[in-house]
C-alpha cells in the first residue's frame, strides 16, 4: 500500500475512535464520570496528520465531510463507497506508487 495511504487509513481509524471517545464521554460525564484519553487521541492524530501530505490532507477533510468515510477497500473490482466498478487498469502494480481515487465518488482506494 502506498505510505500515504497506510497513514490516511490510520488517520481515519484515530478520527473515529476520536468521535466515539467524545460520544462515550459526553454519556460518562453525565454519569459523573471524568474521561481521559480524549485529548490523547486528539494528539496523535495532530502527530499524524503532519506526516500527510496537505493536499491529501483537505481532499481527506473535504470526503470526510461529505460521505463520513473517506478511504474505502476494494472489494472484487468494486468501490465499497459507492459501488462503481473500478478499472482493472487501476490494480495494476504501477499504482502501488500513486494514492488512487474512485473516478465515480472521489474517495481514496485501498486494495486489502
Ligand atoms: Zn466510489
Amino acid at each position: 500500500m502506498h505510505p500515504q495511504l497506510q497513514l490516511l487509513v490510520a488517520l481515519q481509524d484515530l478520527d473515529e475512535m476520536i468521535n466515539e471517545t467524545a460520544n462515550q464521554g459526553t454519556e460518562l460525564e453525565g454519569l459523573g464520570f471524568k474521561h481521559g484519553g480524549l485529548e490523547e487521541l486528539k494528539k496523535s492524530r495532530e502527530d499524524l496528520a503532519t506526516k500527510i501530505e496537505p493536499g491529501h490532507l483537505s481532499w481527506y477533510k473535504r470526503l470526510t465531510g461529505k460521505f463520513g468515510h473517506a478511504v474505502v477497500p476494494v472489494v472484487s473490482n468494486l468501490c465499497t463507497g459507492c459501488f462503481a466498478n473500478i478499472p482493472s487498469s487501476f490494480v495494476s502494480k504501477t499504482n502501488e506508487n500513486k494514492v488512487q481515487k474512485c473516478e465515480s465518488c472521489g474517495r481514496l482506494l485501498y486494495w486489502p
